[in-house]
């Protein structure tokens, strides 16, 4: 990335001073152009009023010597020829005159600033002017003395011949002279044509000066100008890491230097932005939408395992301790996920305390190995703020591409196999083969439920539970059915945690509750002393709505509470044990039995439950299975038995489907038994005949 330093204080100037100085030069040659000729034009005008004024003069100072020089002879002719010398007199004076003005010209040409050619010939004729002058008077002196037959032929030997050369003289200083003014014209001509060159030569070079100083400025600005916009264009279309040309120091180097800021802002509020869009801020681990996109660019073909895992118990943790130690805890527990992710694992948070991992090229072996890896190092107690946490954590595995080839459905497959995990106290499950080939239907299923539970595709089947003592079905179970139009009977396994966990669930329990209300109050009123059970999920118990909703199926129903049984798991008490606990104290207060299904499959001791206002407690069918054989689980079911009855709670056994079984429950005084050995959940009129064909007391 090319770094520019905008600096303005450089060798370069900047635009504006290159506009400036450019525009100046411009300025200056065209006042060039135009004094140069005016000057020359001063000197032309100079010149030529020079030759008007001193060379005219000369010529006519010439010309002048020349004509009275002549009109001095003709004078003299006349006087020869005048013979009464009182007719001479008056000729005299006009001679002189004429002798004189001659003088004066040939004193003006002396006076004249001329070549030193010329200043020869004027000092000749000026000499030539000395003698026709003395000859003129020794032939006027003749005619007075000697006559003028003497005075002609003095005239013609001598005088006439001077006065011919004078004027000859003075006529070829005339032509000389003119032909000086002529020469000065023609080098006058030559100035001005040069001048006119000049001018041209001038003017043409302003001009290409002018043109190479406007290409040059247009220049230095455009082709800065052009690569900036260019960088922009490239800044605009996304590229940040295009190197922005050199800037110089004027203004289009600041507006490069401006470009190479704005690319690399630009650059970091996008990376920024993407990290937000991307990465989970408070593990800097990629966020779900980033998991879900590396899935989506795994190369078909390709094997592997997406790993879901989840703390058990963290709300609590995160309820008792504060948020902010729940936070220190999830980012410890990504930190040791990642110390413990080997080579080519992806690892993300999906939210609150789930993670995900992806184990590329594994197979089933591998990855239950990694997943056991996993847990032991989470499972190695951890110190946040100074207090020691046990942690443990549920892993659901599904492996691709068999447990389903899109990302959200392989995604879904894995939190099943956690939540089966976890409510079986397993470390890790695998996503059930047999699930994985209805992976797919299972998931387009979600988006039915609505309209099936408004179209009444949903029902509930009964199952009894079998009073040991009073040897009488005391109780039944509400067991939810969906009846799908096309694949038939639907367990409550394969929908209810998809309603569970997409919160559909607080549509499907009030429509059970009132189903199992009004079936129970219709009971009553023909007579059937049975109470029935409905079973609650965790988010029922977190529900605002649910004690008043119970409230009021029971008042339309006039269903009496203790006719009514609600049950609920230990881990549904997990979430928010405070709220729910309080909602079940509610229940209690109404007079509604409550009790505690699959007990043993959970966390909870019994000395946890004798904190809850239940009235029964059921326990789970993994202690009843085999318990007249299995003498592990015929302790553990016997000792509950023992326990509740001190508590005060009556027993049910969940599961018996064995008539040995059946009678090791009668055997050590446990109370109710829910299993196929005395029915399977049944539709309702099946199990009205079946509690009518017991022909049991009838009670009020
Ligand atoms: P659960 O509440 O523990 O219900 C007892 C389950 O055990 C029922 O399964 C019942 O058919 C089965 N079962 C009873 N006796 C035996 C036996 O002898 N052997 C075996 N192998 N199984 C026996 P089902 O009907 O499939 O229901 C499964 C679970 O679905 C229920 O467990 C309950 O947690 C949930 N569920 C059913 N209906 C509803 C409902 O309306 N609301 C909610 N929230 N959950 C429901
Ligand atoms: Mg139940
Ligand atoms: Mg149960």
């Amino acid at each position: 990335m090319t770094e520019i330093m905008y600096n303005p204080v450089s060798r370069l100037a900047s635009i504006s001073a290159r506009l400036i100085i450019g525009f100046a030069v411009l300025l200056g040659l065209l006042f060039a152009v135009a004094a140069v000729p005016l000057q020359r034009l001063e000197d032309l005008t100079a010149r030529t009023r020079d030759i008007v004024d001193r060379q005219a003069q000369l010529v006519i100072l010439s010309q002048r010597a020349n004509q009275h020089a002549q009109a001095a002879a003709i004078g003299l002719l006349n006087l020869m020829q005048t013979a009464e010398r009182d007719a001479r007199v008056p000729q005299y004076a006009a001679m002189d005159a004429e002798l004189a003005a001659a003088d004066m010209a040939v004193a003006g040409l002396e006076k004249a600033m001329l070549s030193p050619a010329v200043r020869t010939d004027i000092e000749r004729i000026a000499d030539l002017r000395q003698r026709y002058g003395d000859l003129f008077q020794q032939t006027v002196e003749l005619i007075e003395i000697e006559g003028t037959a003497a005075a002609r032929r003095h005239f013609e030997d001598r005088t006439q011949k001077v006065l011919n050369t004078l004027l000859f003289e003075t006529q070829a200083l005339e032509s000389q002279l003119q032909q000086a003014m002529q020469a000065e014209l023609g080098e006058l001509r030559q100035i001005t044509t040069n001048a006119r060159r000049l001018v041209i030569l001038l003017a043409t070079g302003a001009l290409v000066a002018g043109i190479a100083m406007a290409w040059a400025i247009a220049r230095s600005i455009v082709v800065p100008v052009r690569k900036a916009v260019a960088v922009a264009e490239r800044i605009a279309g996304g590229d940040y890491k295009t190197a922005v040309p050199p800037g110089r120091g004027d203004e289009i180097g600041a507006l490069l230097g401006s470009l190479t800021t704005m690319r690399d802002s630009i650059a970091s509020r996008e990376e920024k932005i993407s990290r937000l869009a991307y990465v989970d801020l408070l593990t800097g681990l990629p966020n779900r939408t980033r998991f879900l996109e590396i899935l989506g660019l795994l190369p078909a073909g390709s094997t592997g395992a997406v790993v879901m895992l989840d703390i058990n118990r963290f709300a609590p943790i995160n309820n008792a301790l504060g948020h902010g130690v729940g936070d220190r805890l999830l980012r410890e527990f990504a930190a040791r996920l990642c110390q413990v992710q080997g080579e080519g694992c992806t690892l993300a948070r999906l939210w609150g305390d789930q993670f995900v991992l992806l184990l590329q090229d594994v197979d089933r072996t591998t990855a239950a190995l990694q997943a056991e890896r996993i847990l032991a190092a989470l499972r190695a107690p951890m110190m946040v703020d100074g207090q020691r946490l046990d942690i443990d954590a549920s892993l659901g595995i599904a492996m691709y591409p068999q447990a389903g080839e899109d990302s959200a459905a392989l995604l879904r497959r894995a939190e099943l196999a956690m939540t089966r995990a976890k409510r079986r106290h397993e470390g890790h499950a695998f996503s059930n083969d047999d699930e994985s080939e209805a992976a797919h239907e299972e998931l387009s299923l979600i988006g039915e439920m609505r309209e099936a539970l408004a179209r009444g595709d949903f029902l509930v089947h009964y199952q009894p539970k079998l009073h040991l003592a009073q040897k009488r079905i005391a109780s039944a179970e509400a067991l939810l059915r969906w009846r799908h139009p096309e694949k038939g009977m639907i367990p409550p396994g394969n929908f209810i945690p998809f309603a569970e966990q997409t919160g559909f669930i607080r549509e499907v329990t009030p429509w059970v509750l009132a189903r199992v209300i009004a079936d129970a109050a219709q009971w009553r009123r023909d007579g059937i002393a049975v109470i029935a059970s409905a079973n609650l999920s965790a988010l029922d118990l977190l529900n605002r709505d649910l004690v008043s909703t119970v409230r009021r199926l029971l008042d339309e129903s006039a269903l009496p509470p203790d006719r009514l049984c609600l049950e609920i798991t230990e881990s549904a008490l997990m979430d928010d044990p405070e709220l729910a606990l309080k909602h079940l104290n509610e229940l209690a207060a109404i007079g509604v039995k409550l009790s505690i299904d699959d007990y043993g499959s959970g966390q909870a001791s019994l000395a946890y439950v004798k904190t809850l206002p239940v009235h029964e407690l059921k326990i789970d069918r993994i202690f009843v299975d085999g318990v007249d054989t299995d003498s592990k689980n015929a302790a553990i079911v016997r000792s509950t038995i023992l326990l509740c009855r001190e508590l005060g709670l009556s027993v049910v056994a969940e599961g018996a489907e064995t008539p040995q079984e059946l009678a090791w429950l009668g055997e050590n005084g446990c109370d109710l038994v829910q299993g196929y050995v005395v029915a399977r959940p049944m539709p309702l009129d099946d199990f009205l005949a079946r509690v009518r064909a017991q022909a049991l007391p009838v009670t009020g």
